[in-house]
């Protein structure tokens, strides 16, 4: 079990995290969402052991990861981190980087574990193509096969899927999360993407000004999400009357006490995204149809 007592951390004058605590079971995935700037890079970096830590301690199981100051070589076997940058070997090949680490002197282990590996990441068709000339998505997928590649036992993931494409991203998710839970692999992961979250991670965590604001399963945060910071992370709402509202929540009806004006009509696929306005504010609805500009429509709610 991941275990995360009472740490803060400062880069130098800037607090960045004050007093977190928090605990991740084997085999299971937790995701930490916070806005550009909150401190997510920052508490995956201390997880690894990347920095000293001013306060507080952070345990793998029976062993506590240390900092620098204690530590010659950064990281423990037993932990993977796939940063933002990757950090891959440009001039060798997609399944060198990935078997990088694992054995020579098992040379058909090391051969059916990297075609496993490739698999998993759909990276098949590039084995042999040098990592400077895959795209920045297809780079990432060599960086999640390489932390996987000498079986962690907890995986730290940073923005995983920021730079895949959505041809790709729903199909790899799954291939990954799947992966983590058959072999049940920890996983932190933080995210601005709603999609890495519902579905995959049993825990949440929002963080805010330094702090843990929320945290709980994702189905629960969801359906109370307390504060528009936390709403805005699953998509357009309305608060009203001090309640939010996702957009789908609010339905266009026949008649109603409450009556709003189209502004803007947006097409998202499988419906419109209305901005209107309600009593001088501004609200969103889904609905079926586009509406003009300007229409008044009768709206009521439906949570
Ligand atoms: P997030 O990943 O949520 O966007 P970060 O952990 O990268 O947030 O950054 C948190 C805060 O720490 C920001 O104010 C950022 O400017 C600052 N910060 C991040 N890395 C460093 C660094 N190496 N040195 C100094 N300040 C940093
Ligand atoms: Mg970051």
């Amino acid at each position: 079990m991941l275990c995360v007592k009472n740490i803060s951390f400062a880069y130098s004058t800037n607090e960045v995290l004050k007093d977190l605590s928090f605990e991740v079971d084997r085999g299971k995935t937790l995701a930490i969402i916070g806005e550009s700037g909150s401190g997510k890079s920052t508490l995956l970096r201390l997880i690894y052991g990347e920095f000293d830590l001013e306060e507080g301690e952070v345990w793998w199981k029976k062993n506590q990861i240390l900092g620098p100051a204690f530590n010659l070589v950064i990281g423990y076997d037993f932990m993977k981190f796939v940063t933002q940058e990757f950090d891959l070997m440009p001039y060798t090949s997609v399944e060198e980087n990935i078997g990088k680490f694992l054995s020579r002197f098992y040379p058909e282990e090391k051969e059916k574990r990297t075609r496993e590996l490739l698999k998993v990441v759909e990276l098949e068709p590039f084995a042999k193509t040098k990592v400077k000339n895959l795209s920045g998505g297809q780079k990432q997928r060599v960086a999640l096969a390489r932390a996987l590649a000498k079986e962690p036992e907890i995986l730290l993931l940073d923005e995983p899927f920021s730079h895949i494409d959505n041809f790709k991203k729903q199909s790899l998710r799954r291939s990954i999360f799947s992966y983590l839970k058959e072999n049940n692999i920890s996983c932190v992961v933080a995210t601005h993407d709603k999609n890495d979250v519902l579905g995959f991670a049993e825990d949440m965590m929002v963080l805010h000004e330094k702090k843990v604001i929320i945290k709980d399963t994702p189905e629960r945060i969801y359906e109370n999400p307390k504060l528009p910071l936390v709403a805005s992370f699953f998509g357009e709402f309305s608060v009203i009357d001090n309640e939010i509202y996702y957009a789908h929540q609010l339905k266009i009806v026949e008649t109603s006490h409450h009556k709003a004006i189209v502004k803007q009509p947006y097409f998202n696929g499988e419906n419109w995204l209305i901005e209107a306005e309600y009593k001088s504010k501004p609200i969103f609805v889904e609905h079926h149809l586009k509406l003009p500009q300007n229409a008044e429509f009768y709206f009521d709610f439906f949570k």
